[in-house]
């Protein structure tokens, strides 16, 4: 994901009247809504984390059931809790297994795009273990995902990555099931166009539903004090404790100031408005999501075995999940039918109206015709019933926008900023964070609770450090001219 830095202006807050995704709908009755553990805030505490995501209910998990947990640690939130991405994304836990590698390797070199691809697979192990330790029920399911090319240029993209990865020693074998014929790859994945398909190991989840679970752990059991319709307007320390190891952080908020030791930003696409040196460093970008009722061919024991993201072109993709649980197929994408691509990009309106910088109607006209311009028998031929027309109910139940953060590089910060003793960032991920936030929360709850960098499984690339944040730019460029 490549942008120039001077183009975006501060995120500013979230907007105050985000649509409600398809989860968001069908969570009406959670006791987290308006959930405020407290009356008013506490005047200070151990740690607070800004934002109630994954990354900040994750952190607060493993912070507090880790080694030396804090012994407060206050939860702030500007919406209702999972109110951001989490709350309104694809529901897809999908690891980067090969795919990405070429990239990640011009920019970071081989041993460390290995690493970075391997973090990937680990989280997925460590959401499994997570999700079943704590049983939690959030619809989780675990299988396998097609990675197919519609065209030879994005087959030809795919094949280098999966080429180089395997020559470079990467974990392959095993792994990922490639079909380079394409008529076997039409058969598998159903798609009409399909030139090459990959399968690897991956998930769906409902992530409200994660996320409440363990916000629900954290203040039952642990003592987390979570605070929501509360927007932090500034961050900041006094002056005489800003280079000190135990800088006091003052958090302000409208209801109050809070006094911190450690201040974490699980702010994602919003991270600049508090932190201006991320300005142009996270960048915020509105995606589309849709929800979809199948046909009966693809009901029933018609339904998907295998979830997907579908290439064509230099880099257009739409991903999808067929819920096992009622077969609500949940598609995102939808970018290549924008009329105005660019202005996803700095974009931080969720209302989900379309118009105005919202929802994109070009985008809603595309997801209603996307399952059968690419798959084949959506509509059923054999159905007198029907013919190709659907019955009332099915298709297009609903769609909605999300703002995710944007890297240049496309890997997450995650780690102590650097200048700033006492503060956190987990944050910029790239539209790709169910396959990584868990892993990334955890290493940084290690880091906080005192851990070293390389006690953690945290690729080093992740560190917010000035150098990165200045230099992504430059190498960005570099790359672009190769
Ligand atoms: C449409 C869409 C589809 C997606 N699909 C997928 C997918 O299928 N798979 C995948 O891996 N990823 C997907 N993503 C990306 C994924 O949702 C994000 O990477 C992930 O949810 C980020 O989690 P987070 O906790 O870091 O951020 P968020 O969930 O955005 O949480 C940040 C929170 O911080 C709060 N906040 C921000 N500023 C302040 C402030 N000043 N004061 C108080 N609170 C504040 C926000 O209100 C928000 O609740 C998708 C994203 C979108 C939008």
């Amino acid at each position: 994901m490549y942008y120039e830095a001077e183009s975006y202006p501060s995120p500013g807050l979230p907007v105050k009247d985000p649509c409600l995704s398809f989860w968001l709908q069908n969570t009406r009755s959670s006791s987290l809504l308006g959930h405020r553990t407290t009356e008013s805030l506490p005047p200070s505490v151990d740690v607070v984390i800004i934002g109630s995501g994954l990354s900040g209910a994750a952190t607060a998990y493993y912070l507090l059931t880790g080694l030396n947990p804090p012994k407060s640690v206050l939860m702030l939130e500007a919406r209702e809790a999972c109110d951001g991405a989490t709350g309104r994304n694809g529901g897809h836990c999908r690891p980067y297994v090969f795919q990405g590698y070429h990239e990640y390797k011009k920019i970071f070199g081989k041993e460390e795009a290995l690493k970075i691809i391997a973090f990937d697979m680990a989280n997925l192990h460590l959401m499994t273990e997570l999700i079943e330790k704590e049983q939690i029920d959030c619809d989780f399911w675990l299988g396998e995902s097609y990675e197919t090319s519609l065209d030879q240029e994005a087959a030809d993209k795919k094949l280098d990555s999966y080429q180089m990865f395997k020559e470079d020693g990467g974990p392959i074998e095993g792994v990922v099931k490639m079909t380079t014929d394409s008529d076997e790859a039409k058969r598998l994945t159903r798609m009409r166009n399909a030139v090459l398909t990959a399968s690897f190991p991956a998930a769906s989840l409902f992530p409200y539903k994660l996320v409440s679970h363990l916000l629900q752990l954290c203040i039952s059991k642990f003592g987390l004090n979570l605070q929501t319709h509360t927007p932090v307007t500034a961050v900041g320390t006094s002056a005489q404790t800003i280079t000190k190891a135990d800088a006091q952080w003052i958090i302000t908020t409208p209801r109050g100031k809070v006094m911190a030791n450690k201040v974490i930003f699980a702010t994602n696409a919003y991270t600049a408005t508090l932190l201006p040196e991320f300005l142009g460093n996270i960048v915020p970008g509105q995606g589309q999501c849709a929800a979809i009722v199948p046909t009966p061919s693809y009901s029933g024991k018609g339904m998907m075995d295998k979830t997907c993201c579908y290439y064509w072109g230099k880099d257009h993709f739409d991903y999808l999940i067929q819920r096992p649980k009622d077969g609500i197929i949940i598609l995102g994408g939808g970018k290549d039918s924008s009329p105005r691509p660019g202005a996803i990009l700095g974009c931080t309106n969720d209302s989900g109206r379309t118009g105005e910088g919202g929802k994109q109607a070009e985008i809603t006209e595309y997801f209603k015709s996307a399952m059968d311009k690419y798959f084949g028998g959506w509509h059923d031929p054999n159905s007198d019933q029907r013919g190709d027309s659907l019955r009332s109910g099915e298709g297009l139940l609903y769609d909605w926008t999300g703002i995710m953060g944007f890297t240049r590089d496309n890997i997450p910060f995650v780690g102590n900023v650097e200048g700033k003793p006492g503060a956190y960032v987990i944050a910029g991920h790239c539209g790709h964070g169910m396959a990584r936030i868990a892993s990334c929360a955890k290493g940084l709850a290690m880091l906080i609770s005192g851990a070293s960098w390389s006690d953690t499984s945290l690729p080093e690339s992740f560190r917010p450090t000035k150098k990165r944040m200045r230099q992504t730019s430059q190498t960005t460029k570099n790359n672009e001219e190769v």
